[in-house]
């Protein structure tokens, strides 16, 4: 029987290991001016600790900045590019630490590594404990991006999860953009959301939901993107557990 793409998407069950990409605005909450939500902080750690305690899925999380900082937000007061870029690298840390905290708070072991050294406050980047960390049930979360500017943590995200072997990247969206479109759904009422895409369709077609960079790593190397909205209450553990929402990639 031949399987069309969509009914052959997902096999459920197959990521032992992924890589959740959360951006720094997923933290935070509509309408309210705070960098980080108490309450949204507190779901997004009780789904986190679900995926490991219930179905074993080994879980890093890569969070970015734009809640707080981002690159563009200085180059256009006159910081140079670099300096501004290390800005927003320190604005993942913040936020590495914010969801740290609250994933421990429900008990569940974590570990922060950056990609810039500060060692008073988290681990270097070292590729074999983090694995390690992994297999030992814990939770890590990677902090600073890849440590270089001109980058971005979808980028990071993707070389992090190459790195440890993680299966797939989990890239979660929010304000209530569901996976990839055909056009911008907030502008244009007809766009339509694509259940699975290939890597050469995102970029052909230019579907901005994430940094071609990142799209262009992980098609070269093979990792699956999930592009799914992170706001909506139980997704985080339907993208581990890769049921069918949001847009696949692969
Ligand atoms: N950034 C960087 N190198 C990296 C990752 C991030 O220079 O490897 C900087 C960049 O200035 C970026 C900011 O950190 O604008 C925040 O990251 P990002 O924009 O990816 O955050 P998100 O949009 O996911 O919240």
């Amino acid at each position: 029987m031949d399987l069309s793409p969509v009914q052959a998407y997902p096999d459920a069950g197959r990521w032992t290991r992924v890589v959740l990409k959360l951006s720094g605005e997923a933290l935070g909450h509509d309408g309210i001016d705070d960098p980080v939500d108490a309450l949204t902080l507190d779901q997004l750690a009780k789904e986190v600790c679900e995926v490991r305690e219930t179905y074993g899925i080994e879980l890093a999380i890569v969070v970015g900045g734009g809640n707080i900082w981002r690159g563009t937000y200085g180059t256009a007061i006159g910081i140079d590019r670099v300096t501004s870029d290390q800005m927003g690298m320190l604005a993942t840390t913040i936020n590495a630490l914010a969801l740290q905290s609250a994933i421990e708070r429900r008990g569940q072991a974590t570990r922060v590594q950056s990609a810039i050294q500060m060692a008073e406050l988290a681990e270097p980047y070292i590729r074999r404990r983090a694995i390690r960390h992994l297999e030992k049930g814990r939770v890590v979360i990677f902090a600073a991006g890849i440590g270089s500017p001109y980058f971005t943590t979808d980028t990071g995200a993707s070389l992090r999860a190459a790195e440890i072997g993680a299966q797939a990247m989990l890239k979660g969206t929010h304000s209530g953009v569901d996976g990839i479109y055909s056009a911008d759904p907030k502008l244009d009422p007809s766009a339509e959301r694509y259940e699975l895409l290939g890597y050469m369709e995102v970029i052909a077609k230019n579907l901005s939901v994430m940094d071609m960079t990142a799209v262009t790593f992980c098609k070269d190397n093979n990792l699956e993107i999930l592009v799914f909205d992170v706001s909506t209450s139980g997704n985080v553990v339907r993208a581990a557990k890769g049921e069918r929402i949001g847009t696949l990639v692969r």
